[in-house]
């Protein structure tokens, strides 16, 4: 993984970009296995893919879904974006975080001095949330569908074994800590466990699209100068000042 800082233009980017009943807790959840080596690390990962390629659990997003959208990145990512569900976008592309929140999300990760090929993106949910007899819009996934299909999200991290986690918005960590009592505003910037990684609560990019403001972009960087000092990577004193008020 790359460390060394990007400019303030990624910062920038980002900013004009903007204008624009689950499974037992994660405590329950069994450790991490050890972890696999290059070769058998991808081996496996492509078994797992080909498996939820495959996957019809849910019958009725089977039925509706244009793709299945499986996660993108570097198996040895250091950091795992986790997000809610494929939207219109990502279940036409195959690929997380491809529309508006994504572009912002890319935005984010630049600024971290990253690039998307630096990290690995995954969603709770692999197919996109139907919506019947609506045209447009999405929807967030039930806990039932949230149950059936983290096991999948959870066998990438097996494989992945991130040294970071961070959580974008409720859903995910309903998900990944199989409550549905989270309070996204309170909980963000503290750090917690996921099966030992720790786990950065932060807004979904969604939300920065509808909160425009200086602060709560401000709130989500600081959430990612923790995740990135967690990570072990450099922070610049330009980095340190991205989105304060002058
Ligand atoms: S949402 Fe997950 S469990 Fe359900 S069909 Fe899609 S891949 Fe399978």
């Amino acid at each position: 993984m790359t460390a060394a800082p990007r400019s303030a233009a990624a910062a920038a980017r980002w900013s004009s970009a903007s204008q624009a009943a689950p499974a037992g807790s994660s405590s329950s959840l069994a450790a991490l296995p050890p972890p696999l080596a290059g070769p058998a690390r991808l081996a496996a990962f492509d078994v797992l893919r080909t498996k939820v390629l495959a996957c019809e659990k849910c019958s009725h997003l089977a039925t509706s879904r244009k793709s299945v959208v499986f996660g993108v990145g570097n198996l040895h990512a250091r950091i795992l974006f986790v997000g809610e569900a494929p939207g219109a976008d990502e279940d036409e592309q195959g690929e997380p975080f491809v529309g508006r929140a994504g572009e912002l999300l890319t935005k984010i990760i630049q600024a971290m001095g990253l690039s998307r090929s630096d990290v690995y993106i995954a969603n709770i949910l692999k197919c996109r949330p139907d919506t019947p007899g609506q045209t447009s819009g999405n929807r967030k996934p039930t806990p039932v569908e949230i149950a059936t299909c983290i096991p999948w999200l959870q066998e990438q991290i097996n494989l992945i074994q991130p040294a970071v986690m961070v959580a974008l918005g409720v859903s995910a960590m309903e998900g990944l800590l199989g409550k549905m009592e989270v309070n996204i505003s309170r909980q963000r910037g503290s750090w917690t466990s996921y099966r030992g990684i720790p786990l950065m609560p932060t807004y979904h990019p969604a939300y920065l699209l509808r909160n425009q403001s200086l602060s709560e972009k401000r709130k989500v960087w600081e959430d990612m100068l923790l995740v990135m000092e967690k990570a072990g990577l450099s922070i610049s004193e330009k980095q340190r000042g991205f989105f304060l008020t002058k």
